[in-house]
């Protein structure tokens, strides 16, 4: 690793520490020429995943927004960032464990919506009102039928 500040190759790592939950190691280092101090960060570097949206363009999956989306939905409501950050880091690991390289909005909405059901249900209709876009009354009746079906569904299997 190349020093940044003086551009001399050799450096020396004083540390190294698992970052991000295990998925980084960063890495303190110090230059045998200038004795600047760095840090750098060692990730996998994974397959891009791409998502498809519903105008049929296509964008870099980002968790970041599936987070930016379910903290609107969960406004006021009893759910932590924690949780929110650890559905859409799922939603990642599901889909990329299945091998897909290609992944469409209405299928991470669908699958932020089966983990939001069993969060909070205010936030499950907040969210399934945006996604799906409920454009009158009966639309949103019907998601609260579903919603009562998925409950029905759950009390039985328990
Ligand atoms: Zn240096």
């Amino acid at each position: 690793m190349r020093c940044p500040y003086c551009g001399n190759d050799d450096t020396r790592v004083l540390e190294s520490r698992q970052a991000q939950d295990g998925r980084a190691i960063r890495r303190r280092r110090e230059c045998t020429r200038c004795q600047e101090r760095f840090t750098t960060f060692e990730t996998v570097e994974m397959a891009p995943l791409v998502v498809i949206k519903k105008s049929g363009t296509r964008e870099p999956f980002q968790s970041d927004k599936i987070v930016r989306g379910l903290m609107r939905a969960c406004e006021k409501r009893p759910v932590s960032l924690e949780t929110m950050q650890a559905i859409a880091e799922d939603i990642e690991r599901e889909a990329r464990g299945a091998g897909l390289r290609e992944i469409t909005s209405t299928q991470i909405g669908e699958a932020v919506l089966r983990r939001l059901i069993d969060v909070d249900q205010v936030a499950y209709v907040r969210f399934a009102s945006v996604y799906r876009e409920f454009d009158d009354v009966n639309g949103f009746l019907q998601e609260l039928r579903r919603l009562e079906g998925l409950r029905l569904e759950a009390d039985r299997g328990t």
